[in-house]
Parts: C-alpha cells; structure tokens; sequence
C-alpha cells in the first residue's frame, strides 16, 4: 500500500471542486431540499466540468481518473449538497459493471453518452423483498432467442425516472440462487416503466424509486458478463463503490465541521463567542479526528482499487470506510446541530438536513450492519 498522501494533480482537483461547488453548487443545495427535485441546473453545470466521466476512460469521452480523485469529486459535492453528490455517486456505480463486464459493443453504446451528460444510469439490485439479502430476488429473466424477456420490480432505484440506462439485476436460474442471478443493460425504450416514488427523510434532490419490468426485450447482447455471474457482477460493483458512498459521508460531515465551526466563531453567549467553551472545543476536536479519519480510511479503500487489489483486502478495506464514515457523518451531524442550538433544529439554518441527508450513507449500498458482517467475514476466513 502506498501511504495517503494528494499528488499535486490531486490537491488542484480538490481546490477547482471546492470552487465550483461552492459557488454553483451550494447556492441551490436549500432550495433543491425543499423542492424535492432533481436538481437539472447541478447536473448541467456538472456535465460542464465532465464530471460524470471523470471514472471513465478518455476512449468513452471520460477523464480515466483515480478513484481517489473520484472520491474528491464526491466528496466536495457532499460538502455543500448531498443530493448533488448522490447524482454523480450513482453514476459511478451505473456505469462500473458496464466498464468492467460489458462487452467492447455495450461500452462504445453507452459509456460516451453517459460522460458526456446526454444519459444518466440507475442500478437495479434491490428489491422490495430482497434488500441486504439480494440473493432473494425474484425478478426473471428468460431467454427467448436473440433476447431475454425480463419481469418483475425493483425497489429503491436511485435516479429512476431520470436514468434512461438501467443496469437490472435478475434470475435466468432460480434453482441456483446467488448463482442464478445475470446482469442486464436495459434501456427506458425498451418498455421499462417507473413505479411510485418514495417521500424521503433526505436526499430530496435524488430521485428514489420502482423500475417495473412487464414483458421487457432485452437484447441478449446487453447481458454483462456470462450468464450465472450477475451476483459476482453486483459485488464486485458494490466494492468499488462503497468508497464513493463513504466519501459522501466525509463530504457531508465535513460541511457541517465546516458550518458550525464558522458559527461558534459568531455566536455569543454569557459575554464571549461560544467558540471560546471548551466542552465545545472538545467537541469540535472529535468531529473533526473522525471526520479525518473517515477519510484516510475511503482513500486507502480507493487507492486499493488504484492498485488492482494485489492482496485480496478490497472488500473488507471498502466495507470499513464505508461504514466508518457513515457512522461518522450520522454522529458529526447530529453534534453539528447541537453546537448551533434552537437554530440548528431549523430550516433557516442548513445543519438539519446535513442530518437528514447523513443518515443514508449508513443504509445504502449495504447497510452498516451488512459493512460489519462483510469486515467480520475477513477476520474469520
Ligand atoms: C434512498 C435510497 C436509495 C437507494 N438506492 C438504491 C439503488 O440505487 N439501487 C439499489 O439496488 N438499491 C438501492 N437502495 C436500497 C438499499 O441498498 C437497501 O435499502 C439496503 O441494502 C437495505 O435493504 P432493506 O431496505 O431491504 O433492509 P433489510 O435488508 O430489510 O434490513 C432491515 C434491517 O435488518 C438488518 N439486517 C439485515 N440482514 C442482516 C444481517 N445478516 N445481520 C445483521 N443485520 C441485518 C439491516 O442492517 C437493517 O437494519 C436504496 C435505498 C434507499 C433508502
């Protein structure tokens, strides 16, 4: 493992996104909470800064960056909007199974539209009664020629009416369980239709809901991968992925560091600057050791990926970041709050929903119960 040090190209990255998403970025993030749509300004003004391709190689359009600099990227969007973030976290988890497992065809057919902002992708893995147990899908898909005809719902899908590419993940073999399960690219076009959209706590910029699949064709050249290797497909996804999310969580945890230090500074009490107490110097000092442990622990997990994984460690080394920096950005956010007082607990002020929006980067992508199991596992094996 190399150590986590910023290469020069690295630290310029950080301070262009710093700018960009504070000063396009930030000014809508309340606006884009209370209206509870997707937000098209921040993803137009992303596409201007090719941002939904910097994962993805120069031969699709995309920048081919690290994903430490990826991690960067979502990491300053969730600084000041976690909605903003979750739009480009989503299309690096969209677009890797197709980068990975997709044949030349279905890259050169969809990576370039999706870097350069013409298409925006979901991922359809979970299901209403199969969420962290994923193995329990019951969506189908059988062959019938050149094509397979898919059936069934997926629940909780990012993006969903927004994406016009769905990567579905679903049964050619039933009997076989997790080894049943093969992975599709399937198009709006190709009959896919959007059920009900979820009321959520926060992420209200992002889109959250069903993809129905009713008699939908796909061409069988649109499967990833062999068929039987859609688990293998949605794992070795969600490894690489969950430094993004966990980037989320340091991003939104360090916006609201951010926030309540500069209003300690301000506020007054009993004759001095709250900043000035130190029950809640102690308290800054602690949100802000986790906030940066969190992110040494996502940039290692994203320097694994860098590296190849030489030594086996990349789903342990992403379940702990992931989980590490959600629990922190749940923690630092509520503290957050605290240290604004009554005002933190309202709308005026921006720290509730740094709370509300926290609070996912512990479900998603596997929950942090699921994080453990995954780090337990690599103890035990
Ligand atoms: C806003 C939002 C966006 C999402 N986006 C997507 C998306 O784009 N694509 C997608 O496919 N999915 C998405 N999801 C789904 C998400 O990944 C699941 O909600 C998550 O994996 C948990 O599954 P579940 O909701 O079915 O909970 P359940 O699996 O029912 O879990 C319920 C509780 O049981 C615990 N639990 C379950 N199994 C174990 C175990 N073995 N050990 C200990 N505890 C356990 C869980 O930790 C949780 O606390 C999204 C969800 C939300 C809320």
């Amino acid at each position: 493992m190399q150590p986590i040090t910023l290469t020069d190209e690295q630290r310029a990255f950080r301070e262009s996104m710093r700018s960009f998403a504070e000063e396009r970025i930030a000014p809508r993030a309340a606006e884009v909470d209370r209206n509870g749509v997707f937000p098209w300004d921040n993803f137009k003004d992303c596409v201007s800064m090719d941002l939904p391709g910097l994962g993805l190689g120069p031969e699709y359009g995309g920048s081919g960056a690290d994903h430490v600099t990826q991690a960067i990227m979502v990491e300053e969007l969730a600084r000041v909007c976690g909605s903003t973030s979750l739009m480009m976290a989503i299309t690096g988890l969209a677009t890797k199974p197709i980068s990975n497992f997709g044949s030349a065809e279905t890259k050169a057919r969809y990576l370039p539209r999706i870097a350069n902002g013409d298409s925006q992708g979901s991922y359809c893995l979970s299901e209403a009664d199969a969420g962290s147990d994923v193995a329990a899908m019951t969506c189908r898909a059988v062959r019938d020629g050149d094509s397979y005809v898919l059936n069934g719902s997926k629940h909780w899908i990012t993006n969903a009416g927004v994406s016009d590419v769905y990567v579905v993940f679903a049964k050619t073999d039933p009997a076989a369980g997790a080894r049943g399960v093969s992975a599709f690219v399937v198009e709006r076009d190709h009959g896919l239709r959007i059920g009900k959209l979820e009321t959520k706590l926060g992420m209200h910029g992002s889109p959250t809901g069903e993809v129905i699949l009713d008699d939908v064709r796909v061409p069988a050249e649109n499967r990833l991968g062999e068929e039987g290797e859609g688990f293998k497909i949605a794992m070795h996804t969600l490894d690489r992925s969950r430094p993004s999310i966990a980037a989320q969580a340091v991003g939104i945890a360090q916006g609201a560091l951010d926030y309540a230090v500069g209003y300690t500074k301000q506020r007054k009490a009993f004759g001095h600057p709250i900043a000035e107490f130190q029950g809640l110097q102690f308290m800054m000092a602690d949100m802000a050791m986790r906030t940066e442990a969190a992110r040494l622990l996502t940039y290692r997990a994203c320097a694994i990926i860098d590296e190849g994984d030489p030594d086996g460690e990349l789903s342990a080394a992403g379940a702990t970041a992931k989980c590490t920096a959600g629990d922190t950005a749940m923690a630092v956010t509520v503290d957050a709050v605290q240290l604004l007082g009554g005002v933190g607990y309202t709308t005026d002020f921006p720290l509730e929903r740094y709370m509300r929006d926290a609070k996912i980067t512990q479900i998603y992508e596997g929950t942090n119960q699921i994080q453990r199991v995954v780090v337990a596992r690599s103890l035990l094996k």
